[in-house]
C-alpha cells in the first residue's frame, strides 16, 4: 500500500490515507497486525479499518477541463550558493555550476499568463529559490523586469517572493525590501547559532552581514519572514531566539523548521530536535505570555503584526 503513512505518536500510532479517505488512532498490536496482512482480518475492532483499505485507491479526479494554468512558478535561479551551512545537503563545492537561462523562464511567465488569461484568472505568483537566488541577481532582476511588465500588460496581479540566505549588501537589501512583496531569509536566530550553523565559505560567521539586511529589510514595506532551522543544540534555546529575533527585526512571519536528518548535519553533530521531547515545551512558554497558539506537530509559525507594532501574533505549529 503506498499510500499508507503510519507516524508514532507517544505508545500509539496515527495511521493515515489520503487515498483511502480515513485517518486512525492504533495500538502497536493493531498496526502490526494490519501491516502483516489486512486481508486476514475479519472481524473485530480492525474490521472496518481491514476494509477500508482493501478498497481500491480513489485517486482525486481533475477539478475541471480547463488548459493547465500554473498561478504560482517557483523560479531557481542556480543551486549554487555563497554560504555554506553545515547541515546543507543541497549545495556543495560541486554544485552544479550551470545557471538559469532568464530567456527561458520569460517563455513560461508567457505560458502561465496565456492560459491565466484564457482561463479568465488575474493573479500570478511568483516564488525564487535556490542555492542562492540572488547569487545571479542579474537574472532575478531580468524575470522580475519582464514578469512586471508583462503582467501589467494584461491585468494580471503579480505577486513576488523569495527565499534567500540574506548575504547581500544594504542597497540591494533596500532594493529587495522594496520590489518583493515577502522576502524570507533562513536565519538561525543569534550570533551564535548563525555563525557556527550558517557559515561563509571561508569559516567566517555571517550573522554581520544577514543581521544588516535583516535590519534594512525590517524598514521596508516588504513581508518579512524568518525561516530558522531548529535543530537538537538549538530546540532549547528557541523562546529565547524568538525573542530576540522579535526584538531585533520588525518581521511578520517567524517560522521555525525541524532539521532534516541527512549524513551532511550528521558529521557536523546535529540532529533533528525530537518534536515530542521538545518542541512544545519551551515553546508554549513564549506562546503562553506572548501569542496565542494553534498546534499540530513540530514546525512553528509565528505571526506577528508590523502596522500595530505587536511583537508576535499567533504561532502555527504544523
Ligand atoms: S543558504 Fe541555503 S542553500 Fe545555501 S548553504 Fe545554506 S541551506 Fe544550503
Amino acid at each position: 500500500m503506498h499510500d499508507i503513512y503510519a507516524l508514532q505518536l507517544g505508545r500509539t500510532h496515527i495511521v493515515y490515507s489520503p487515498l483511502h479517505h480515513f485517518t486512525a488512532r492504533v495500538n502497536k498490536e493493531a498496526l502490526l497486525a494490519l501491516q502483516r496482512n489486512s486481508s486476514g482480518i475479519h472481524g473485530g475492532p480492525l474490521q472496518d479499518l481491514a476494509n477500508r483499505i482493501r478498497r481500491p485507491a480513489e485517486y482525486p479526479s481533475r477539478p475541471n477541463s480547463k488548459t493547465p494554468s500554473p498561478s504560482k512558478i517557483v523560479i531557481m535561479p542556480t543551486r549554487r550558493c555563497n554560504m555554506r551551512c553545515v547541515y546543507c545537503n543541497f549545495v556543495t563545492d560541486q554544485a552544479h555550476s550551470s545557471t538559469l537561462d532568464p530567456i527561458q523562464a520569460c517563455h513560461f511567465i508567457d505560458y502561465a499568463l496565456q492560459n491565466l488569461i484564457h482561463n479568465k484568472s488575474d493573479f500570478l505568483h511568483i516564488h525564487f529559490f535556490g542555492g542562492e537566488p540572488f547569487l545571479h541577481h542579474s537574472i532575478v532582476d531580468q524575470i522580475v523586469h519582464y514578469a512586471r511588465q508583462n503582467c501589467i500588460r494584461n491585468s494580471v496581479k503579480l505577486r513576488l517572493e523569495v527565499t534567500t540566505n540574506g548575504k547581500f549588501d544594504r542597497q540591494y537589501a533596500q532594493f529587495v525590501g522594496n520590489v518583493f512583496d515577502t522576502v524570507v531569509v533562513s536565519y538561525d536566530g543569534s550570533r551564535a547559532f548563525q555563525n557556527a550553523n550558517r557559515p561563509n565559505p571561508d569559516g567566517s560567521g555571517s550573522f554581520k552581514q544577514v543581521s544588516t539586511t535583516l535590519q534594512v529589510l525590517s524598514e521596508t514595506s516588504t513581508e518579512l519572514c524568518v525561516r530558522l532551522c531548529a535543530t537538537d543544540q538549538s530546540v532549547h534555546a528557541l523562546p529565547d531566539l524568538a525573542r530576540q529575533i522579535t526584538d531585533a527585526y520588525n518581521i511578520d512571519k517567524l517560522n521555525i523548521e525541524p532539521l532534516t536528518a541527512n549524513s551532511v548535519a550528521n558529521s557536523a553533530g546535529l540532529r533533528p530536535p525530537d518534536p515530542y521531547a521538545h518542541s512544545f515545551k519551551p515553546l508554549s512558554a513564549l506562546i503562553t505570555k506572548r501569542i496565542n497558539m494553534v498546534s499540530k506537530l513540530s514546525m512553528g509559525l509565528l505571526t506577528s503584526d508590523k502596522s500595530a507594532g505587536l511583537p508576535v501574533r499567533s504561532v502555527k505549529i504544523h
